[in-house]
């Protein structure tokens, strides 16, 4: 296929084809705007160049010197023409931006002869060998592979010895004294048609530099596309003083205000301004400069947003008061940003609303609900974990859940580092800014509460040892870091940091509630929350959920108030000293089912019948095991013979779940009773409670049907004692594969079914979810997954479960309602899949819900 284009042969929509770079040269070449002249190799090319082990496909030079001589006529001069020189720039382009990844030359057709040539023409011999120094600097950088420091190095070197500081001082004779030194560290060729050969496989090679990759793997963009390769003739900002580079913006990138924003450079190339060695001034100096250029300028970037209907952000350049455009894409803009203009183009009429849903990003949405971490303050990144919940935090560093209580109370704020948390590091979670753990994936305890609270977390973070006996955590870079010391967390990349890093504050703001709006009218799924605590409910209804898709029992027993009453219960012997346990708790969960259906009001909220296995609620330690013996007034010996007996080899897999109703079918009906008699007591007060109880981890319907016998006999006694009824449903988690095999089994028997992705994907995969971040940072390394499983769903076999599951019991049965409570709940790319499933709703914690709304409606649209 033909594998080189002139920039007047193709247009926006090229990108694959020519990249994002190379389209929009050509696509403002076709706009008649000012784009030096110049040609496009394609990204099938640099595929053919990799296959071939890194050789440039045979008859590629025959075609591009075809397309350069076309350049070259109408440009006026000639590729190694000493005469009358045309100088290339060869620039890098992929089909996604990768700002500054992969390697650009400048310069590009120079040698000794040449140079002369150029000084001779532009009777500027001075511009001529600062360009000839430019050029052999990243000619060696990126073809030669040399060592780059080593010239910036020289050139210091050579300055301190003559007494002059900037490069604007540097004079002809200085840059030429520059060439010699440089000749001695390199031998390049003088040959440019070698020059250029040699450029272009080198641009192809940066696809895959360590920081490209880095970078595409952050951004999740496919190695299989490839970069394509724009030779461009060159113009000249180092002219002189009538000359200069600058950058701009159709809008503020970081406030998104309408306003045109810009920086400007006099007297340099464009590398200086983007690469960031000189200061540039503000945008108004070239205005004051040279007003008609800037008038041009300010009419292209007018012309440029409308046409594109996105914020441009430019590269330009001017040259003997000639203005020339040598890039334009949709800017890189902050949460806040991306959002007000996204709102702000529909005001103006310049896209509907459905496209600026597309526009914003989860992490966008992010910007307003938590704490952001400014990324150019960035400093001192010490250690790198999974990013479990988003947000920044700083605070000082404890090592337990009493130390934070302690240390909080004394006014200070806390992170709290820990090898792992447990529902009894509770307390202490609550009062943190921050939480780091140095094991566990996205769904271990420490991720899953910190993402129900809206606190920042990092999970799995392995480059720390945590010692909590020295009161330290030491990365692997040998950094110490000690208890009471000032750390930073950005829970949105995994980036653990030393001292206080600026945050932006999270507030909503009206566009963003516009924005969730549009999203709320052009959405199918429905959105509810996952949580407990009538606090919680209040931020998810506060967020826009509409109901609440997992209210997890068990979190209710945890405080302090009530775990003995829980142990006491567990720790019973027989079913009579069980049940005045159980009708205390009673009490307490009826009272804490009554707040949440006054709190949703109308809403559905899903409850899930106990589901953990009941030594997660006892103490762990000696001590702790002796003075809770003594609170429950048995002795030490019977504590610990029946604690043992609970021990489990594998938990996860072992006495938990439906099957603690099976045997212990007295706590069921407790909590039956409890919700039944709460809605009944909400309905009095003039709510309309709809409770939906849902059996977890279930395998079979024998065991649906045994447990809902248990939920309808609780319900019904209840609605005959009080004569008031109200609505309910029963169904089921679908978190064993067992249950997604077989369920048109269950289908008969359950109103809802429920996909509990955490466990389905830990049981699918065979890997335990807090154990996973032992090996899975090195599997996405390796590229052994492609996502944590964790993270994304996976829809090649968890989301075949899922489909199978729910096209299965659809046939079996009509009017099943279907949701996800998974984690996966919150995250964009698993409720695009949840949509395209059919699904009627996904539930994730409450500071999830505006994403989840925006993703969802982004699905639909
Ligand atoms: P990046 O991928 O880092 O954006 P570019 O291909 O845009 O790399 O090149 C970097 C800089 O080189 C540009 O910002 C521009 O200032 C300069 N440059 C590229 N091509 C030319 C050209 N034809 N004439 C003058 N300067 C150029
Ligand atoms: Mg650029
Ligand atoms: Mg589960």
């Amino acid at each position: 296929a033909k594998r080189v284009y002139l920039f007047n042969e193709g247009s926006k929509d090229d990108r694959n084809l020519l990249g994002g770079k190379g389209a929009n040269l050509c696509e403002m070449t076709a706009m008649g705007l000012p784009v030096p002249f110049g040609f496009v190799i394609t990204t099938p090319t640099c595929r053919e160049f990799f296959e071939s082990g890194n050789k440039l496909p045979r008859h590629l030079e025959t075609e591009y010197n075809v397309a350069l001589r076309l350049v070259e006529d109408r440009m006026g001069a000639r590729f190694g023409d000493p005469e009358n020189p045309l100088l290339f720039s060869v620039r890098s382009g992929a089909p996604v931006s990768m700002p500054g990844m992969m390697n650009t030359i400048l310069n590009l057709g120079m040698n000794d002869d040449i140079v002369e040539g150029m000084a001779k023409k532009t009777n500027n011999p001075r511009f001529a060998y600062d360009s000839y120094r430019r050029f052999i600097q990243m000619y060696a950088d990126v073809v030669l592979e040399a060592d780059g420091e080593q010239f910036e190095h020289e050139i210091e070197q050579y300055k301190k010895a003559h007494g002059k500081t900037l490069d604007v001082e540097m004079t002809a004779e200085d840059w030429q004294a520059i060439i010699a030194i440089f000749k001695g560290l390199v031998d390049f060729p003088q040959n440019p048609a070698v020059q250029l050969k040699e450029a272009i496989a080198a641009v192809f090679l940066s696809w895959n530099t360590p920081r490209a990759i880095f970078y595409r793997e952050m951004n999740n963009i496919p190695a299989s596309l490839g970069t394509a390769v724009c030779v461009q003739s060159m113009v000249f900002g180092n002219f002189g003083d009538d000359s200069g580079s600058g950058v701009a913006f159709t809008r503020n990138p970081s406030t998104g205000d309408h306003e045109f924003y810009g920086e400007y450079l006099t007297n340099a190339a464009g590398e200086d301004v983007v690469a960031g060695i000189r200061t540039p001034l503000p945008i108004s100096h070239l205005e004051e400069q040279m007003p008609e250029v800037y008038q041009q300028l300010f009419e292209t970037q007018k012309r440029l947003e409308l046409h594109y209907q996105d914020m441009q952000d430019m590269e330009f350049t001017v040259q003997e008061g000639k203005f020339y455009m040598l890039q334009t894409r949709s800017g890189k803009r902050t949460g806040r940003a991306s959002v007000k203009i996204a709102v702000d183009m529909v005001s103006e009429g310049l896209i509907g609303e459905k496209e600026a849903l597309m526009r914003v990003s989860p992490e966008h949405v992010d910007a307003f609900l938590h704490p952001m971490i400014d990324v150019n303050a960035k400093t001192d990144i010490v250690a790198k974990g999974l990013p479990a919940s988003p947000g920044g935090a700083t605070g000082r560093v404890v090592f337990s859940a009493d130390e934070a209580v302690e240390v909080a109370a004394q006014g200070h704020k806390v992170v709290l580092v820990r090898r792992e948390t447990t529902p009894e590091d509770i307390h202490g979670m609550k009062v943190s800014e921050g939480i780091l753990t140095e094991l566990g994936g996205m769904t271990s305890h420490a991720a899953v509460v910190a993402r129900g609270m809206g606190v920042c977390a990092i999970t799995g973070c392995g480059e720390l040892t945590i010692d909590y006996a020295a009161g330290t955590a030491t990365t692997d870079g040998g950094i110490v870091i000690k208890r009471m010391d000032e750390i930073t967390l950005d829970g949105s990349t995994g980036e653990v940091m030393l001292g206080d890093i600026p945050k932006t504050e999270a507030s909503a703001n009206e566009d963003f509630m516009t924005l969730l709006s549009w999203a709320d009218k052009y959405r199918r799924l429905s959105v509810r929350a996952n949580a407990e605590t009538p606090e919680d409910a209040a931020k998810a209804r506060e967020l826009g959920a509409e109901g609440i898709g997992l209210c997890r029992t068990e979190h209710m027993f945890f405080d302090s108030s009530r775990i003995d009453i829980m142990r006491g219960m567990i720790l019973s012997e027989d079913r009579e000293e069980r049940q005045t346990y159980l009708d205390q708790l009673l009490h307490f969960q009826r009272d804490d089912m009554l707040a949440l259906f006054k709190e949703m009001h109308d809403l559905p909220v899903t409850i899930r019948l106990l589901d953990p296995p009941l030594h997660e609620f006892l103490p762990h330690g000696e001590e702790d095991l002796v003075e809770l013996a003594g609170r429950l007034g048995k002795s030490a010996d019977k504590v610990r013979e029946i604690v043992q007996s609970l021990q489990e080899v594998n938990p996860m897999l072992g006495f938990r779940g439906c099957r603690l109703s099976i045997i212990y079918p007295e706590i069921t009906e407790m909590q039956v009773k409890a919700i039944a008699e709460a809605a009944v007591a909400a309905h009095k007060a003039g709510y309309n409670p709809s409770p939906e109880i849902m059996i977890p981890l279930v395998v079979n319907v024998r065991e649906i049907r045994a447990i809902t016998d248990i939920i309808e006999r609780g319900i019904m006694s209840v609605v005959e004692q009080e004569s008031v009824s109200f609505p309910y449903k029963v169904g089921t988690m679908m978190e064993t594969p067992r249950a997604c095999l077989g369920a048109e089994r269950l289908a008969n028997s359950v109103e809802f079914m429920s996909f509990g992705t955490n466990d389905l994907t830990q049981m699918t995969y065979g890997f335990s979810r807090d154990d996973v971040g032992k090996f899975i940072p090195d599997y996405l390394d390796r590229n052994l997954v492609e996502d944590d499983p964790f993270v994304s769903l996976d829809q090649r076999a968890v989301g075949k479960l899922m489909k199978m599951a729910v096209e299965d019991s659809r046939e079996a049965k009509e009017g099943i309602k279907y949701g996800i409570c998974g984690e996966h709940g919150g995250d964009p790319r698993s409720i695009q899949f949840c949509h395209e499933l059919g699904l009627d709703y996904v539930s994730c914690s409450p500071y999830r819900v505006p994403v989840a709304r925006i993703a969802a409606a982004q699905a639909n649209v």
